[in-house]
């Protein structure tokens, strides 16, 4: 692990606050946007991470709030389309009407307006995985299950709650035609609710398609492979296989990824989603040190 791999970099303060600017913006659904920003001389991102924005009014009053980051790709000079170019991220933000930050970023915000970014931030809640040092003490405090491909190439379950998806798509749009097999299950209340809907479906059609004409296993879960999973709790769309209802844990355990292949986890959402969740893949025999979890706060 380098000191990069942490957000820690020696050449300055990786917390400092960074001048950006909104480049463009595009609607999820009718409350949810998601903002590229560019962002001068910042370190390259990493799939999972998470930024802090701070929003500066006329009187000096400023306000701080964390977003993950929905898409890493342009972040670095390579993926920004040459040395030189500006580094861009994008988040993507759900308006809380009673909120302070969010209603102006869904709302207001508009190519040009400033933004100071911290970040990006985050270590652990990424993928890829950061690759240990065989005698880190990591492994000492977090034993790798017996018989488990190692974090770099098990296969991964995304677990994503509402905006939870937002870190989640970014890992989905990192992975390349050789990842290890990825399959998302996102949670909404109903069809308006899909973050990603068009692009998330039209990349598990491909995989299908690719698989249908390849060599990969019987269930499609050859490398780069990807499926998508969506559970509505409130309401349906029309024709969908699964009614509206709650997710439940015999649910989960048929949904995902068995605990027998040692898929790497990532659950994402609110605070309630993620210990639910969370929890209930440990009931169903993933070892905790698979499950990786990040709270965007609420209830
Ligand atoms: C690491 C991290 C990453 C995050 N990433 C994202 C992201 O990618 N997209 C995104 O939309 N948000 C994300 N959030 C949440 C975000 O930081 C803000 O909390 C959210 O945008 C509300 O800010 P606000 O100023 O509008 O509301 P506030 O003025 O702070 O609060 C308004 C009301 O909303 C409630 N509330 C705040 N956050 C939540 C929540 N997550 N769930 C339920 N109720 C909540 C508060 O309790 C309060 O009642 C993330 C949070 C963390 C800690």
């Amino acid at each position: 692990m380098t000191d990069g791999d942490v957000g820690l970099d020696s050449a300055g303060d990786p917390y400092a606050w960074l001048p950006a600017v909104v480049v463009s913006s595009v609607a999820q659904t009718s409350r949810a946007r998601s903002l590229t920003l560019a962002v001068p001389g910042l370190r390259s991102a990493r799939a999972g991470q998470h930024v802090d924005l701070r929003l500066t009014a006329d009187d000096g009053y400023t306000a701080v709030r964390s977003y993950s980051l929905s898409d890493v790709r342009a972040s670095n000079d390579a993926g920004s389309g040459g040395a030189g170019r500006v580094p861009r991220i994008e988040v993507t933000v759900e308006r809380f009407d009673d909120g302070e930050v969010s209603p102006y970023l869904v709302d207001a915000a508009e190519p040009g307006d400033p933004i100071e970014v911290r970040g990006p931030i985050g270590g652990w809640f990424v993928w890829p995985p950061t690759e240990f040092e065989p005698d880190s003490a990591v492994h000492a405090v977090l034993p790798e299950p017996d018989g488990a491909a190692p974090p770099t190439s098990a296969p991964v379950q995304l677990i994503g709650g509402g905006s939870g998806v937002a870190p989640l798509m970014a890992m989905v749009r990192a992975r390349g035609r050789d990842a290890p097999p990825m399959r998302l299950l996102a949670s909404v209340r109903d069809p308006g609710s899909r973050w990603f809907v068009t692009e998330l479906d039209e990349a598990a059609r491909a995989s299908s398609a690719r698989a249908a004409s390849g060599p990969h296993s019987a269930a499609g879960e050859g490398p780069g492979s990807f499926a998508v999973d969506w559970v509505h709790s409130r309401e349906a769309p029309e024709g969908h296989a699964r009614r509206a209802g709650r997710l439940t844990r015999d649910e989960l355990g048929r949904l995902v990824l068995p605990a027998s292949e040692h898929p790497l986890v990532y659950v994402c959402g609110a605070n309630s989603f993620v210990a639910v969740v969370a929890g209930w893949m440990v009931e169903l025999g993933h070892a905790p040190t698979r499950v990786r979890t990040e709270r965007f706060g609420g209830v």
